[in-house]
């Protein structure tokens, strides 16, 4: 089976005598038959290929139960602002709810949650932000009776462009819930001035073993020389999304550091060829970012990890995704808070900065706690060097790694997650990720 779906990628491999500049999947698909008239369906079934097949986001759209969208607003209580049903911005097919804020109070509706084990469900939903170039910061915060706490999902992210993008929910923190025993969640803005919809938000059962997953941005020399060494004390191996274009500037990772730290276990992403923000880079420019930098990694013998992306700054669009989709079939933003393992979106996956000892140890603790829907985690870090206020310290990711050490907590490399996702959601998809 996973063979067999491995082929079907493994047909629109790249070529290697093709240059960049020529390949977009629709010349691909129409010079089909001129550079590739055999069919290859045999060959190197587990060779992760350049180009992939099929949307990774269309093969996640179902996960977990639609709980609510934009159909009926009986249930929706407002508690400031104003909020109507929307036709015109649909989410694949369905209506949305549009959020309005007054000035004063911005906007915060409370919607019912019957019917889920809160000690075991996520949430996952589409947002559509009409108000680009500002930083966003909604809430989702759901009040848990059976866990005794009010479940905090708030994120924090920039918005390039209008677009829907799907997020996965992750708790960011929790407090004690006062005497009720109703589950509801509270979605809130505090700012004016947005115009935002919201559709297809979905449960999402969270019931697998809690996993750990360290990432290292920007391939930088302290990882190997500082980081590195701390990790091996403890064995813990993590992912290094890579600069690819800057392999061995000063400052960067080399190829023989890459190749020693491979063998010992970890693995290495793309973080983009020259680390522009992407999102406001023209289309062209985008994919050229995209393409070469994971072109880089599979020439260097990096397969494992090459079909995965973080965007640099965190920098992202709709059309930055729709590209991204050609090649990556995970890719992570710079959004705040633990995550569960069932993701609905794989090319906006959010993951929590380490560089705050205390919060790593926090977040640490909440995803051990079996009353919380949490059963991942990523911490990612940039450079450990001294003095380095505010990012983390050699000391500070010492303390937090001997932390997870003594909690006996399970740790990957981020591409097991990716791998988990797509076998455990569809045999009988046609898109494959690197399936080793
Ligand atoms: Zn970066």
């Amino acid at each position: 089976m996973a063979a067999s779906t491995a082929c079907l990628s493994g047909c629109l491999g790249d070529a290697p005598s093709q240059s960049s500049s020529q390949k977009t999947p629709s010349q691909e698909t129409k010079n089909e038959t001129d550079t590739d008239p055999e069919p290859t369906v045999e060959t190197e079934p587990e060779s992760p290929t350049l180009f992939l097949d099929g949307d990774p986001r269309e093969e996640l759209w179902d996960v977990g139960d639609q709980w609510r969208d934009g159909t009926s607003l009986d249930e929706w209580d407002v508690l400031s602002g104003s909020i109507e049903r929307s036709t015109k911005h649909q989410y694949r097919d369905f209506p949305s709810v549009r959020l309005t804020a007054t000035d004063d109070d911005g906007v915060a509706v409370r919607v019912p949650i019957d019917g889920y084990d809160l000690t075991q469900t996520s949430f996952s939903l589409a947002m559509y932000i009409d108000t680009p170039g500002t930083h966003y910061s909604p809430s989702f915060d759901v009040n848990a009776p059976e866990c005794g706490q009010t479940l905090e999902f708030r994120t924090r992210y920039k918005i390039d462009e209008p677009g829907w993008i799907r997020y996965d929910l992750g708790i960011n923190d929790i407090s004690n819930l006062d005497s009720t025993t109703e589950s509801y969640m509270t979605i809130s803005w505090g700012g004016n001035d947005i115009d935002w919809y919201i559709s297809d938000l979905r449960a999402v059962p969270v019931n697998q073993d809690p996993c750990l997953f360290i990432q290292f941005d920007d391939s930088l020399r302290s990882t190997y020389d500082t980081a590195f060494p701390i990790m091996r004390q403890y064995d813990i191996p993590a992912t290094v999304y890579t600069v690819t274009g800057r392999i061995g500037n000063t400052g960067s990772l080399t190829l023989d550091q890459m190749n020693e730290m491979q063998d010992a276990g970890w693995e290495f992403a793309s973080h983009t060829q020259s680390h522009q923000r992407t999102g406001e880079l023209s289309l062209d420019e985008q994919r050229a970012e995209l393409e070469n930098s994971k072109r880089w990694l599979l020439d260097h013998g990096f397969e494992q990890a090459a079909s995965m992306l973080a965007y640099p700054f965190g920098s992202f669009t709709t059309e930055t995704m729709d590209i991204a989709a050609d090649y990556y079939d995970f890719a992570t933003s710079e959004q705040r808070g633990a995550i569960n393992r069932r993701i609905s979106s794989p090319l906006s996956v959010n993951r929590h900065p380490g560089d705050n000892v205390k919060r790593s140890l926090e977040l640490i603790d909440i995803l051990l706690d079996d009353q919380i829907p949490t059963d991942t985690l990523v911490l990612c870090y940039h450079d450990v060097i001294e003095d380095n206020d505010p990012s983390v310290d050699p000391d500070g990711l010492r303390e937090t790694m001997a932390y997870i050490d003594d909690q006996g907590v399970t740790c990957r490399v981020t591409s097991e997650l990716r791998d988990d996702l797509f076998r455990s959601e569809s045999s009988s998809s046609s898109h494959t990720a690197t399936d080793n």
